[in-house]
């Protein structure tokens, strides 16, 4: 049998990570890693359950990567092998199905196939372990797995279904994380995790205390953390952070929907008004009066379409996200997930009604990022460039998550440059 082994990973920057991992196991026992072919001996696909949608695609991948590898033993992961695994399992060349507390395994269960089908999974309030997780691959970008799993059930999420209750490592075992990835040279760490925010549930420690541990890692110069949710980023996390910290002004944040009622029908934990009340807070911290709406990038969640969203409900969400001023939006369709309170509901939202809605929302988001753009021109920022080329050109990204593209040069690859926009 060959040494050969090739990953495909669907989903998540956390999906990403714990790939990431996975493949670091296997090189440790003289295994390498290629792209998938015919002459690869194991085939790890880490999967993704967010809409149906994700689902399908799942279904399509491991049928074609049977095709490409018909010798190889597949091992299928991640949250659709954690809610569906005797639907993978029923899949032609499956060999292995890998729940969420079993990751940790996959490695050696891989390794001991015996050519039978075999599905590795328990019951998801049984999942207890915490697969440690960073990624690597990329020169310098990393994201760092700082917590798993989510207590909060909002009534459209399978994620709980898929990942278990929150947990987390100690501080000091991703402190030394975070000295591993500094150690290879990669100088932007982005923290993440299901409920980012939610870190300590295991350990009894606080987020902000794990904030201040990794903030004084040698060769880590900056900080993102990759989504949170508003009722977790507190006022003295934010005071912290203006202190003159790695910790960058770019905040990925859920509201989902703008309407009271929706909100409380999601089971989300906070009003309009509080939201709204969250994102000045953070403002009134972050930014000078001059640089109002320009100088923290805010990316908001929102999902259209929830069951009982009226009209009045959507331009409800509408007008708030125009008073709020993000920098870009990320929609999302409502996608009726099996097993989530929501998806009972009667009163579904039509398809054609939806895209419609995605579409207004797609237009605001464009209009907002452009003038979140424009009004950056001519600043100073410092830019962490990316090694990609492309048309003669490489890009990176500014602290407040701007794109920045310059004429190729080799020498600023992985390094943090000061420049005028
Ligand atoms: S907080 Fe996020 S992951 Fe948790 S249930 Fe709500 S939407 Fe899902």
């Amino acid at each position: 049998m060959s040494k050969r082994v090739a990953f495909v990973t669907l989903g998540c920057k956390l999906n990403y990570a714990e790939t990431s991992a996975l493949a670091r196991q296997f090189a440790a026992l003289g295994w390498e890693e290629v792209r998938p072919g015919p002459d690869v001996a194991i085939v790890v696909i880490n999967t993704c359950s967010v809409t149906e949608h994700a689902d399908k695609k799942c279904r399509n991948l491991i049928r074609r990567l049977h095709k490409t590898a018909p010798d190889a033993k597949i091992a299928v992961t991640g949250c659709y092998a954690q809610l569906k695994p005797q639907e993978i399992l029923a899949i032609d060349g499956v060999d292995l199905v890998v729940g969420a507390d079993r990751k940790g395994d996959l490695v050696r269960l891989a390794l001991e196939a015996d050519g039978e089908k075999h599905s590795y999974s328990c019951e998801i309030n049984e999942v207890e372990r915490f697969f440690p997780a960073w990624s690597s691959g990329e020169r310098t970008r990393s994201f760092l797995k700082v917590q798993d799993g989510c207590d909060y059930h909002c009534a459209y999420c399978t994620v709980p279904l898929a990942r278990g209750n929150s947990r987390n490592l100690p501080i000091a075992d991703l402190v030394s994380q975070a000295r591993e990835i500094a150690a290879q040279g990669i100088v932007e760490v982005v923290l993440t995790g299901v409920n980012t925010g939610d870190f300590g549930k295991t350990t009894g420690e606080s987020f902000l205390d794990l904030l201040k541990a990794l903030n004084d890692v040698p060769g880590i110069e900056r900080y993102r953390i990759s989504s949170i949710e508003p009722n977790l980023l507190t006022e003295e996390i934010l005071r912290w952070i203006a202190t003159g910290t790695k910790f960058l002004p770019h905040f990925h944040i859920p509201i989902q929907s703008g309407c009271n009622r929706t909100l409380k029908e999601m089971h989300r934990r906070y009003t309009a008004a509080q939201f709204e009340a969250k994102i000045a807070l953070i403002r009134d911290i972050l930014e000078t009066p001059e640089e109002r709406c320009t100088r923290v990038f805010f990316g908001i969640d929102v999902i259209v379409g929830f069951p009982g969203e009226t009209d009045e409900d959507f331009e409800e969400t509408y007008r708030l996200l125009e008073r709020i001023r993000p920098a870009f939006l990320h929609i999302f369709p409502y996608s009726r997930r099996a097993g989530t309170p929501a998806a009972a509901r009667p009163d579904q939202v039509q398809d054609a009604i939806k895209t419609l809605r995605v579409q207004r929302l797609e237009a605001l988001s464009d209009r907002l990022h452009a003038s979140f753009t424009a009004a950056n021109a001519g600043r100073k920022a410092h830019v962490l460039f990316e090694s990609t080329l492309k048309g003669g050109k490489m890009f990176g990204y500014t602290e407040n998550y701007l794109r920045v593209e310059r004429p190729y040069d080799k020498d600023l690859i992985g390094r943090i440059t000061e420049l005028i926009i």
